[in-house]
This record gives structure tokens, sequence and C-alpha cells, in this order.
């Protein structure tokens, strides 16, 4: 089939790469010049496992091309997939404006039928709007349908060959049969397609994602609470998990969650209800909670050091909002970070996939290693913002030698504490007894 992705970013690519990996022919539009010239010159412009060797096999087989022109893209997909940003706008909504400002042009170009796709996040309505802004400007026949995307950064290539469910909303017969023919290659293992009206789809997206966000967060309130009473965070996330209707997963306390996704879609949902006189009460607790929870170590660290943190080194391993990405949009690492330098303390980073874009942020404010204990050099203490893999084995002995001090503070409970105290370290943790 003949596809067209509006926005490149991390949806848009891994979705026009994925879909050209089942011979559609993909072209894909960004407005970033710089972004489709690197691409064009084979460049894959994120970091995201698996997405390079797939990226350069459909380039080669002609089937995944790259244009600055609207026009182009539109000309070429029957079906043609929105995969703009939808920013957290300033009263906490989500900014339309990508989105709508595109309908608006697509409004003015079409030419004949074509499935307009909405995959970015959005709230419930918007189906409606971009159908009645492109209307604006055209008699030509066309469709409007909601297909959120539900893919993990880290994980979006698998996510999106092996999706656990499609959501599609949309009420035309017509788009339905194309939408499902589209898809067909990557249910053939029995994952359903559901079928939905728009505005239902919209909402799926908010609920899924506010629901996760809540799950992490009750979790890390759990585990607060676990450090005043003296419970193990450890063993309550095993005896809950366990209960086949909480399940294993999202129970893993730590300092927040961040990401392009949950902070503003949870806010966005928050703010969706207040349209609606709907007072969406535990969503303003979440927003809330993860809040601190970015910083909650702040207070431990400083107490360690007896309430002045200003001179000292600190080590940061971990800077994407999470691992096996190099995004870091709202990462609990940049609120620690500014915090830290605040205080006047010295930070010294590594991160496998993220330190060219924190250095984006904080310039030469901070510094970074060429490797995790190159950071760790002379460093008053190590702060672990993110659960990189390379982080859960270090060499002890090769960090201890490195470390001014053996002092670790955990943001992401990679150790076990009585292993740490064996090894002689001062460990901090989140919701287990502190190692001192
Ligand atoms: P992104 O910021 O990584 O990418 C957006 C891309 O759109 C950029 O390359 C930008 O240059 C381009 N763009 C902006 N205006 C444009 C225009 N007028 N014409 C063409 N291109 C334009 O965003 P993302 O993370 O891919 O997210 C896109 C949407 O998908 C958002 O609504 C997001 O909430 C949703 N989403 C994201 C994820 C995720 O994990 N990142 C997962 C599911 C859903």
């Amino acid at each position: 089939m003949k596809v067209a992705v509006i926005g490149t970013g991390y949806v848009g690519l891994v979705t026009g790469t994925c879909l050209a990996e089942t011979g559609n022919e993909v072209v894909c539009v960004d407005i970033d010049e710089q972004k489709v010239e690197s691409m064009k010159n084979g460049m894959v412009p994120i970091y995201e496992p698996h997405l390079d060797v797939l990226f350069h096999r459909n380039i080669k087989a002609g089937r995944l091309t790259f244009t600055t022109s609207l026009e182009d893209g539109l000309e070429h997909g029957e079906i043609v997939f929105l995969a703009l940003p939808t920013p957290e706008g300033e009263d906490g909504s989500a900014d339309l404006k990508y989105v709508l400002g595109v309908a608006d042009e697509i409004g003015r170009l079409l030419r004949d039928y074509k499935v307009i796709v909405d995959k970015s996040t959005v709230p419930v309505g918007t189906a409606e709007k971009v159908r009645n802004v492109i209307s604006e400007n055209t008699n030509v026949e066309f469709d409007v349908v909601s297909n959120p995307e539900f893919l993990r950064e880290g994980f979006a290539v698998d996510d999106f060959l092996k999706p656990e469910r499609i959501v599609v909303g949309s009420t035309s017969e017509r788009a339905i049969k194309l939408m499902k023919k589209l898809y067909r290659p990557y249910v053939r293992s029995g994952n359903p397609i559901l079928i939905m009206d728009e505005k239902s789809a919209e909402l799926t997206k908010y609920a899924a994602n506010s629901f996760l966000a809540t799950k992490i967060t009750f979790m890390n309130e759990i585990a607060n609470f676990c450090e005043r009473v003296g419970a193990d965070v450890d063993m309550v996330r095993r005896g809950m998990g366990t209960d086949s209707r909480i399940g294993k997963r999202f129970l893993f306390p730590g300092i927040g969650y961040g990401g392009s996704c949950f902070p503003k879609d949870v806010k966005a949902l928050h703010k969706s209800g207040g349209e609606s006189n709907y007072d969406f009460a535990i969503l303003e607790a979440v927003i809330k909670v993860n809040q601190s929870q970015k910083t909650i170590l702040l207070p431990k660290m400083k107490n360690h050091f007896n309430g002045r943190l200003k001179g000292k080194k600190i080590a940061v391993w971990g800077l994407a909002f999470k691992p096996e990405t190099d995004d870091i949009r709202e990462a609990p690492a940049l609120y620690m970070i500014e915090e830290l330098l605040d205080e006047g303390a010295i930070v010294q980073a590594y991160d496998p996939e993220a330190m060219d874009n924190v250095q984006k942020v904080f310039g030469d404010r901070i510094y970074f290693g060429k490797s995790m204990y190159e950071a760790a050099e002379d460093a008053d203490a190590l702060l672990i913002c993110t659960e990189w893999s390379i982080f859960r084995t270090p060499d002890f002995t090769k960090l201890e030698g490195k470390l001014k001090g053996p002092i670790i503070f955990d943001g992401r409970n990679l150790y076990d504490t009585e292993d740490l105290q064996n090894l002689g370290f001062t460990y901090y943790s989140i919701g287990r007894k502190d190692i001192v």
C-alpha cells in the first residue's frame, strides 16, 4: 500500500520504517530540513534498538523515502499518518497547533480520497476538529481515523511489529477496511485490531498512560511509606505482584516517571476532565506525587553531607528518562542535576546514549565521563537515575577505587542492600533500609 507519515520523530520514523518492512511504499515527511537531509544520507536521527537495520534495508529497497514536502507526501499516500508532536500547552492541555496546522494544509492540498490517520496522542474530540479544519478548504472526500500508538521507546520496533492490540477509531467502513488491510501482517498471531468509535479510541490512549503512571506513583508512595515504618518495598512489591489481579509489572519504585508521554498525557487528561466539569482527583494526586518523587533523594544526600552539597562532586549514572533510549524529555535525572547545581555541587555524568542531548541542556555546567567509571572518578558519591543494564552489575571494586567515598544514592533500586553492606558501601535507595 502507499503510505505517507507526517512527522518523523520516535513514533513517525518507527511507524514509517516498520510499515515499509512489510512491503508498503512509505514516504516520510518532516518540516525539519536538516533531519530530512541526514535521513536521506542514511543517518538514523534517534537511538532506538533495531531501527537502524530496518531503516537501511528499506531505504535500499526503495520502499522508504524522505521529503520536506507535505504536498509530495500527500500525493503519494492513500493512507496518511499524522505522527506530530502534541506537547503540553501552557495550561497543561495538549497543544494541538501541529496537528491542526498540518490538517489545515492538508485541506488545501487534497486532490483525491485519503484516510488521514491520527497517531499522535490527542484529546477526545480531536478527530472531529481535524475533520472540520480539513473540510474548511476542500470538497474532496476523505476520512479521519483515530489510531493511537502504544509503542514504548526502547522497544518501539518490536512493539510496532508485534503489537498487543491495535486500536482503530472510525465509523467509516471504507477507512476501516483499508486500516485492517494495512495492519493485517502485524497481527498474524491473533492479537486484536479493536475497532471502536473515534472518541473511545482517543480516550483509550490517555486512559492507558494515566493508569500506568498511577500504578508507578502508587508504588512510589508505598515505597516512601515503607521508609517511615521500616518495611521493605522489595518484599511488599513481590507480595503484591504475585496477585494476578495486580500483576508484576510497573511495580518498581524509583525517582518518578518521566519521558515524552506520561507527564504530558496525565496532565492533558486531567485538564480535559476540568473542561468537562469532571474533577480527576486521582490524576491531580499523581501529578503532585511524581513531581516531588523526582528529587526525593536530595534530602537524603543533603543529610548525608551534613546539609552542605557545595563543592561536592556527584557522579550521575543514567540521564535518559528510561533505559534503551536517548530521550531525555522530563527525565528525573535532569531535575536532580538542576537541584545539585543549585546547591553548588559539581556533576560528572554518564549515560550510554543520552549525553549529547543532555549537553544541549546543560552546556558546560556539568562534566561528562567517557565511561561510567570515568564519571565516578574522585566523586564524593554516586547517584543512579536510570536503570541501564550496564549499571546493574558494575565492578564494585573498581568503582570503590574511583569514588572518594564508597557512597551510592540509588534512584532505581538496582542492588541488593545486603550485598552492598557486605561490600562496605554506604547505600541509600527507595523504600528500603538505608545502609549507613
Ligand atoms: P517527536 O517530537 O519525536 O517527533 C515529532 C516530529 O514531527 C519531529 O521530527 C518534528 O520535526 C515533526 N514535525 C513538527 N511539525 C511538523 C510539520 N508541520 N510537518 C511535518 N513534520 C513536523 O514526537 P514523538 O515522540 O514521535 O510523538 C509524536 C506523537 O506520538 C505525540 O502525540 C506523542 O504523544 C505520541 N506518542 C509518542 C510515543 C513515544 O514513545 N514517543 C508513544 C506513543 C505516542
